[in-house]
């Protein structure tokens, strides 16, 4: 039998939030922001659910999240590393079991049924794609003094998300490569990066939502709890 596993980022400051309290337990419309996507998981077709936070936080997470709101599929919850890498790193040591794996940031709580679906069926077509939404913005590269320096076709640009979805031994043999050395770790933002670094695979695009927003800094909360309240059709107004 296939398993699947998805491993939840929920480790790191989140500096830009500005607030004592981690982002990631933030109350966004009255459930812990880490909450949103757990329960979006616990409700998919995925196995099992690996929780990566900060040391400290490892039992606030077991009782108040993972107790409080009965997610059953988390069978692991581990502490994460120094960067999100690192953090990717220890989930996956721990998902060692599945033979598909979906990596996803816990700051994304607008994850729907649908984009897991379209994840997991990409993972197991082509072994390993990303989330992501053709950019709607022009995008310039600047040089080191604040000039453009080009400016890329937009038709081809997409803005990557989470999840990404893996054949397992594919990302896990990428991942123990990226750790064989230091000087392969820098600038490292996200998994498919390190799976094309590390290896001749490549990885598919597949549709996300423009809603499938990353919760950064504190008008973000606000963003992402207008899209989860807003029903996806204009009212007409009053004339
Ligand atoms: O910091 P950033 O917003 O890019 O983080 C993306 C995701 O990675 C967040 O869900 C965050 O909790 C997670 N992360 C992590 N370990 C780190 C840094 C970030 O799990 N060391």
């Amino acid at each position: 039998m296939e398993t699947t596993a998805a491993i939840v980022l929920a480790a790191g400051q989140g500096k830009r939030m500005e607030s004592k309290i981690q982002k990631q337990f933030l109350l966004l419309n009255g459930k812990p922001l880490i909450a949103h996507s757990l329960k979006a998981f616990e409700e998919s077709r995925i196995d099992q659910i690996i929780l990566v936070t900060g040391e400290d936080e490892i039992s606030y997470c077991r009782k108040e999240i993972v107790e409080k709101y009965g997610f059953s599929k988390v069978t692991a919850v581990i502490a994460g590393g120094k960067e999100r890498y690192h953090s990717v790193y220890e989930g996956l040591k721990e998902a060692g079991e599945a033979e598909y794996v979906l990596i996803h940031d816990g700051a994304r709580p607008l994850l729907t049924e649908e984009i897991i679906d379209r994840a997991l069926k990409g993972a197991k077509e082509y072994g390993a794609c990303v989330a992501g939404m053709p950019v709607k913005d022009t995008i310039k590269i600047s040089d080191a003094g604040g000039f453009v320096e080009a400016t890329p076709d937009r038709s081809k640009l997409w803005q990557i998300q989470t999840p990404q979805a893996f054949s397992y031994s594919w990302i896990r043999q990428a991942y123990d490569k990226l750790f064989s050395s230091e000087e392969y770790q820098r600038g490292v933002t996200d998994d498919a990066m390190v799976l094309e670094a590390m290896s001749c695979h490549r990885v598919r695009l597949i549709e996300g939502s423009y809603s499938n927003m990353k919760v950064t800094t504190p008008e973000d909360m606000a963003v992402a709890e207008a899209l989860m309240n807003f029903s996806g059709n204009f009212r007409p107004g009053k004339e």
